[in-house]
Formats: C-alpha cells, structure tokens, sequence
C-alpha cells in the first residue's frame, strides 16, 4: 500500500553516505541517533545519542587535545561551565580545596554558593605565596589546587611547575584556569598541573559570538570522570557552536601573535605616560612576575591591566565614556578592544587588595595599536582635566 502524505513528510531524510568530502566536518545536528539493530541500542561503545560524538564537536575536541597536549580533553557549555563541570567530576563531600585569591570571580562564588552546600570547603590564598607556604595550607582533607596565572584583573604569576610538583607529590590534584595562555603561550599538562581548563569563549573562539570551555588532562581515571560527569549532569554543547570555535582555533596561531605585539605596544606607551602609575603585564620586563613567565610561557595575549594614579570614580568613568574604539564590556579575545574598571570586583576578594589607584583592564584587539594609542590618549588627557 503506498504511505500516506502525511508520512512521506517525515522520510526521505539525509544519507551520511551521500556526504561530499568537504575542507570542514559537518555540521551534524542530532539528538537522536539511528543504530543500525536493536541490540546497538544499548552497546555502550557506539554512538547512541548526540550529546557527544557528533562530527564537528568531536573534530573540534581531537585539535583541542593536540593543543593542550592531552589525552582527554572534555567540551562544556561555557568556559565558567569547563571549571565547575571539572571540580563537579572529581570533588566530593568533606574535600577541602585551596583557590587562588585573584582567579576568576564566578569561580568564586560557584566555590561559595554551590560547593559549600555539598560540603567542600574553600579556602582562598594569596597568589603571592611560594609554593612552600602554599602547601603548608594543605591538611589531610585537602584534594586540589585552583591555580591561575597571571590572575584576573591583577595579572600575578604563580610558580606553576613548582606547585604542581608538589601537589603531585601529596597526591593533591591542580587545576589551572588558562584562559591567558589560550593553550598556545602556556601548557600546563607540560608543568605537570593535572587539569588544564580554558574558557574557549575568548582567544580560541576569538569572535566575541559565542560560549564554550574545555578541561584537558593525562589522568585516564579523570578523564573518564569528567566524561561521565557530562551525562550525569546533562550537559552537551551545539554542533553549531562547536564548528564556530573550530573556525577560530584555525587562526589563533595568527591572532595571537598580533595580540601579543600591540598589547605590549600599548602597554609600554602607557608606562610613560604622566596619568599611569604602573602596567600589570607580565610580559613587561618591569613586572614581578616577569621572570616566571619569561621562564614557563612561549607568549603573550592581549589582556593587562593598569593603576592610574590617584582620580575619582567620575573622572575614570568619564574618561571610559569617551573612548572611541575600546568597547566597555566583559569578556576579552576577540578581535575587538575593550575596557572595563576593575575596582567594584576587587571588593569581593578575601585578601584586601590595596592599590595606589583605580585599576582598569584593557584588551587589545586587532585594530592598529596607534589608532589604540591615540583614542587611549585623548582619553587619558580627559582623566586630568
Ligand atoms: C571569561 C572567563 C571564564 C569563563 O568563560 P565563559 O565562557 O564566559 O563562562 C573563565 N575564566 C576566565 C579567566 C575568564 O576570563
């Protein structure tokens, strides 16, 4: 009997064997997943459902894992998302955990918001301790170390080998957040750190269009937790946003390049001028953390900050109004620059962080860093009148 009009709509649908060989993997939309006989449905090692193993996500994992020199790596919806999905896999109740004072602020508060109310405990740290007084924090209890380096909006270094090291040999696990180094200027797997998290939303996406993070690591039994974790909690990320960050992980070994040489074009302009008090830049040789990232990164990106001296919240907000090609806002690592003020976030830290004046963080983009200088210049010039 020939199938009714209604259900000849819902046939016919594409081949995989049809595919042409294109440059790029497809971009494989799928929840569901057709199995070729009923006793597939339920074998664990073939592809059941589109939460992972699609086309695009997975060729974008495959290069990620490359980069990060990793045997696992772990996509997840954001790169807040890549930190807490990480944590979620390996903590459990009664852990203690050590967190950089000057790490990322959302992770903060997913340390103190969420994770307190599945007892484990945070306790914050000064990013200038050394490794010694650092592990001298650790008790029985504690289970993992949250690095990150340089640190949001101060920009400190941490003797990154030398902790991991350590931790290693306590059997405590490292975590670093190296959103900085983008995976190109730094490789944390390399310095012996057990989980090397990016928020893939910023160089490697490179675009300003789009969320995602990934955590890479060596350890098998880490790996497979993670992975595991992505089913338990329910996450996956789109096939389409997988293909986005694929598109800009093909040119981040151009852009950063870019980013590097006129950020620290800006960042040595601004040194001199009369309304800066100092550049917090690691890549300066003037920086205290300069020897430590001359020593374990190959690079620099775009993103530093700057203490201007003393001036009033009015002065600094009027002088940001009046930047023409910085754009004000969060999130940095696309091809476009941007400013924020930082003091209302340096409030929530455990530490006090006292500076000579108002702090700002710039992301130099793309544009030409004497278009940058100039628009920095008349603004700076507002900051004084
Ligand atoms: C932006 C950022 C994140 C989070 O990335 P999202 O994709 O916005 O969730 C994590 N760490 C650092 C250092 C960041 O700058």
């Amino acid at each position: 009997m020939p199938l009714d009009e209604q259900t000849r709509l819902t046939r016919n649908s594409f081949q995989a064997s049809s595919l042409g060989r294109t440059v790029n993997p497809p971009i494989q939309r799928g929840s569901t997943v057709l199995l070729p006989d009923a006793a597939s449905l339920y074998d664990d090692d073939q592809l059941t459902y589109g939460i992972t193993g699609l086309a695009s996500p997975t060729a974008l994992q495959t290069a990620l894992a490359e980069l990060e020199g990793a045997e696992h790596l772990t996509l997840y919806p954001s790169g807040l998302a890549a930190i807490t999905g990480a944590l979620l896999a390996v903590l459990k109740a009664g852990d203690e955990i050590l967190v950089v004072d000057s790490a990322y602020k959302p992770t903060r508060r997913f340390c103190d918001r969420v994770l307190a109310r599945f007892g484990v405990t945070t306790t914050y740290y000064d990013p200038a301790l050394t490794p010694d007084a650092l592990m001298a924090l650790c008790t029985p209890r504690t289970r993992l170390i949250l690095l990150e380096a340089p640190g949001s909006l101060t920009f400190e270094m941490q003797d990154i080998p030398a902790i991991a090291a350590a931790a290693n040999a306590r059997g405590v696990l490292t975590l670093i957040d190296n959103t900085w180094g983008a995976g190109y200027y730094f490789k944390p797997l390399a310095h012996g750190v057990t989980l090397s998290i990016q928020a893939l939303t910023k160089y490697v996406g490179g675009h300003s269009d789009c969320f995602m993070g990934s955590a890479a690591t060596n350890d098998p039994a880490i790996g497979q937790q993670m992975a595991d974790a992505m089913w338990d909690i329910g996450w996956s990320v789109s096939p389409d946003d997988a293909y986005t960050m694929l598109r800009g992980l093909r040119t981040l070994a151009i852009r950063l390049p870019r980013h590097q040489a006129a950020g620290l074009e800006v960042a040595r302009w601004l040194q001199d001028h009369p309304a800066v008090s100092r550049v917090l830049h690691p890549a300066l040789e003037s920086d205290p953390g300069h020897a430590l990232w001359k020593r374990d990164f190959t690079g620099a990106c775009g993103l530093f900050g700057l203490v201007l001296k003393p001036a009033s919240d009015g002065a600094v907000y009027a002088m940001l109004d009046n930047l023409d090609l910085f754009g004000l806002g969060f999130s940095w690592g696309g091809y476009e620059s941007l400013a924020i003020p930082c003091d209302p976030q340096l409030k929530t830290r455990t530490l006090p962080v006292s500076l000579e004046g108002p702090l700002l963080r710039l992301h130099i983009g793309l544009e030409h860093p004497s278009d940058l200088i100039a628009d920095l210049d008349q603004g700076l010039a507002r900051l004084k009148g």
